[in-house]
């Protein structure tokens, strides 16, 4: 999902500015002033952290976007250790999904043939907090959804500190997906979204 679709869903908007800590308002899915005034401290957080941690290739910023303002700085972190590796392995990185809002996840959920078995607010990508990275060919134009480098790669958020690795999962491995660290459990993260 882009940005702008995320926004046209006024209170799932409203969720991820709160939970970004920029709203502080109810959730009733009118653009007020309030929730205007979070959207614009959003978009400063965000151009900050596009400053100071370097811009990427126009499919990872629409990722990028999608994120809370704090999940953004991890995003930025990660892509400019990630971006060096694959040069040096000679691939190339690319962020290429972010946030999804429930209904968007309820869509994917209904869809036949399977695509998910998550609803609605039991991803970790219906929090904006969680990016998934795929391999591409050096030229970035072939995507490779199997590749050792999955590992590599991923494996470069543990350095950071706030971020969650996929990898590391032991009952679930997801290589290609990294989130911050801010709630445990799906359950956790649910709960103070909804809130
Ligand atoms: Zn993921």
């Amino acid at each position: 999902m882009t940005i702008s679709e995320i926004q046209t869903d006024t209170c799932f908007w409203q969720r991820m500015l709160r939970l970004a800590e920029y709203y502080m308002g109810k959730v009733d899915g009118i653009m007020g002033p309030l929730t205007r005034a979070a959207e614009a401290k959003w978009l400063t957080a965000a151009q900050l952290a596009a400053k100071e941690y370097g811009t990427y290739d126009g499919r990872s910023e629409a990722v990028i976007a999608t994120l809370l303002p704090q999940a953004q700085v991890l995003a930025r972190k990660w892509m400019s250790a990630a971006t060096k590796e694959a040069a040096r392995q000679r691939v190339c990185v690319k962020l290429i999904e972010g946030t999804r809002s429930y209904k968007e996840q309820n869509r994917l959920y209904a869809k036949r043939p399977k695509v998910t078995n998550a609803r609605g607010g039991s991803s970790w990508h219906n929090f904006g907090l969680a990016f998934d990275f795929g391999v591409f060919s050096e030229d970035g134009k072939k995507y490779y959804g199997e590749s050792t480098l999955y590992k590599v790669l991923g494996n470069l958020a543990t350095a950071i500190p706030g971020a969650t690795w996929g990898g590391t999962w032991t009952s679930l491995v997801d290589e290609p997906h990294i989130q911050l660290s801010m709630f445990n459990t799906i359950k956790a993260a649910r709960e103070a979204f909804e809130q």
